[in-house]
């Protein structure tokens, strides 16, 4: 059983994905943090974060660094996810990984931006989780503040906008709604509705 939730940046499908997980008690995958990490990874190295050659080289060797969790929620890392997100080596450096994550039994959520579409095109249930730019920008500017961070709302709009672009309109595996998928907009919707609205979805299915 494979539930794949995708969608733009800060809509709720990580919230929504890891409800889900732990209501089915199945297992949950933040495709996004993969490539955070290669994100990561190339900062810290102060090469060219445009440099294909050694971004596919750490996407295939994801596994021998180390990271700490709060290293990859920054708007730099991520930012520089959604770079690396569009080099065609590096996505393939990353797809049997998720593809054997989604594999395990009794089940697995997998969210990010092409699980429906790409990684699990068979996927019994696929969610696509959106809201307006505005709420997104407003929900990650309260995340940012909560850490401390010093941040406008105009930056992190212009970020989230910026970051759907290029997600939107890359060439390989572009953020898309799969055809099959029921949408989910929580852009007016508090986190426990989104929450109940997926698994009621999920549960027709399954
Ligand atoms: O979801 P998150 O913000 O952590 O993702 C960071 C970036 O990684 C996204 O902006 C996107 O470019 C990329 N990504 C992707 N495909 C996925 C998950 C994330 O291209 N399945």
């Amino acid at each position: 059983m494979i539930i794949a939730v995708d969608g733009p940046a800060a809509a709720g499908k990580g919230t929504i994905a890891r409800a889900l997980a732990q209501h089915f008690s199945y297992h949950h995958l933040d495709t996004g943090t993969l490539y955070r990490r290669v994100g990561l990874e190339l900062l810290k190295s102060d090469g060219d974060i445009h440099d294909s050659r050694v971004a596919t080289a750490i996407a295939r060797n994801l596994h021998a660094y180390a990271w700490l969790d709060y290293e990859l929620r920054t708007e730099a890392v991520g930012a520089a996810a959604s770079i690396v997100a569009g080099i065609p080596e590096v996505r393939a450096a990353l797809l049997d990984f998720q593809r054997n994550f989604a594999e395990q039994q009794p089940g697995a959520v997998l969210d990010g931006r092409d699980i429906g579409t790409v990684v699990c095109p068979h996927a019994e249930v696929k969610l696509f989780v959106t809201a307006s730019p505005e709420v997104r920008a407003k929900r990650r500017l309260a995340e940012l503040q909560e850490s401390g961070a010093d941040v406008s709302f105009e930056a992190i709009l212009h970020d989230i906008l910026q970051r759907d672009e290029r997600d939107r309109n890359r060439a390989v595996a572009p953020l898309a709604c799969a055809a099959d998928a029921v949408i989910i907009d929580t852009s007016e919707l508090t986190t426990d509705e989104a929450i109940a609205a997926a698994i009621r979805t999920a549960g027709s299915v399954r």
